[in-house]
């Protein structure tokens, strides 16, 4: 087999998504506006919301960026999104996480107007995610959706493995795949037996953040495996959760790192900042 055809490229695929959006976007009158808030100083959080401006400017959606000190306290913050959420020309809000040490992100998100959350976070849109019901889905369950569709349209049916249950990731992933028809098991750090349950898996989907955990032997032959993992090394290389050497070698189809998932979330943040616009009344 062809060592390289089975790789799901998700720059790409997110590319594609970001000239749809921006096609979109470009026919709208009014333009969509997503405002991004950034507290603190977390070098990290600066280049994930310098990313997010940047792909902004790509599909023509407006940003405004509130850049808060460390010191804010939580109704500081708290008043900025009350704000926003009464402004009908901001369409999206982004509340970057982690927030600096001390502050209720927990409070804070949920303080956002659930028609402006394109996080997907608050408990109205994760209800509606659980409910079957159209809203707001997290961006990156939402990419690495879109990156299994690429390989594979119809997944009803099929069994799938995600590691992780985080409410950012691993909740919302297993219940994507749910609403989907797969057959789905969701485990975590006190999952017995993962190498022979991962073993069973048409898809094995992982989010944990050790690097290389997922083994080839691990896999069964032809799987889809989707790695969210995003760990950096001593030697200042990115890897996932999975061992793509040994997994490569296994798996039907699997995304690399970089350039696999991580495309797919700013891509998927720009769909739902057009969604939540297409939904609001200033439209
Ligand atoms: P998280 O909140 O730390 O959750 C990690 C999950 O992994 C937890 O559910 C934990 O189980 C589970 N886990 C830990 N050790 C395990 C083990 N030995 N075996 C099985 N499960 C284990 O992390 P997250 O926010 O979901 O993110 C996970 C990874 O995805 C990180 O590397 C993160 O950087 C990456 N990520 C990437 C993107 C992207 O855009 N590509 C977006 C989000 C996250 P317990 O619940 O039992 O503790």
């Amino acid at each position: 087999m062809s060592k390289s055809g089975h790789i799901i490229d998700g720059k790409s695929i997110s590319a594609t998504l970001m000239d749809d959006i921006a096609a979109k976007v470009a026919g709208l009158d009014i333009k969509p506006t997503l405002a991004v808030i950034l507290v603190g100083d977390d070098p990290a959080s600066h280049v994930y919301v310098g990313n997010k401006i940047k792909a902004c400017a790509k599909t023509g959606i407006q940003s405004v960026e509130y850049r808060l000190p460390a010191t804010s306290t939580n109704d500081e913050i708290a008043k900025t999104i009350t704000d926003l959420n009464a402004d009908p020309a901001i369409h999206g809000i982004l509340l970057q996480l982690p927030l600096p040490k001390g502050l209720d992100s927990d409070r804070l998100i949920q303080l956002i107007s659930p028609d402006k959350d394109v996080d997907g976070l608050t408990i109205l849109n994760i209800g509606k995610l659980v409910a079957g019901l159209d809203g707001l889905v997290p961006c990156t369950p939402q990419g690495a959706l879109m990156l299994i569709h690429s390989v594979r349209p119809d997944i009803s049916g099929l069994h799938a493995v995600v590691i992780g249950r985080s409410l950012l990731f691993g909740k919302p992933m297993s219940q994507l795949l749910l609403t989907e028809n797969c057959t789905v098991t969701t485990a975590h750090s006190k999952t017995n037996n993962l190498a022979d349950i991962c073993k069973a898996a048409d898809i094995v989907v992982a989010a944990v953040g050790r690097p290389g955990m997922v083994k080839g032997s691990w896999i069964k032959p032809g799987a889809i495996v989707i790695d969210v993992g995003i760990n950096r090394l001593d030697t200042g290389k990115l890897c996932g959760d999975v061992d793509f050497h040994e997994v490569s070698q296994v798996a039907g189809h699997i995304t690399p790192v970089p350039g696999g998932v991580g495309p797919m979330t700013i891509a998927c943040l720009m769909a739902n900042t057009l969604k939540a616009f297409l939904l609001s009344p200033s439209k």
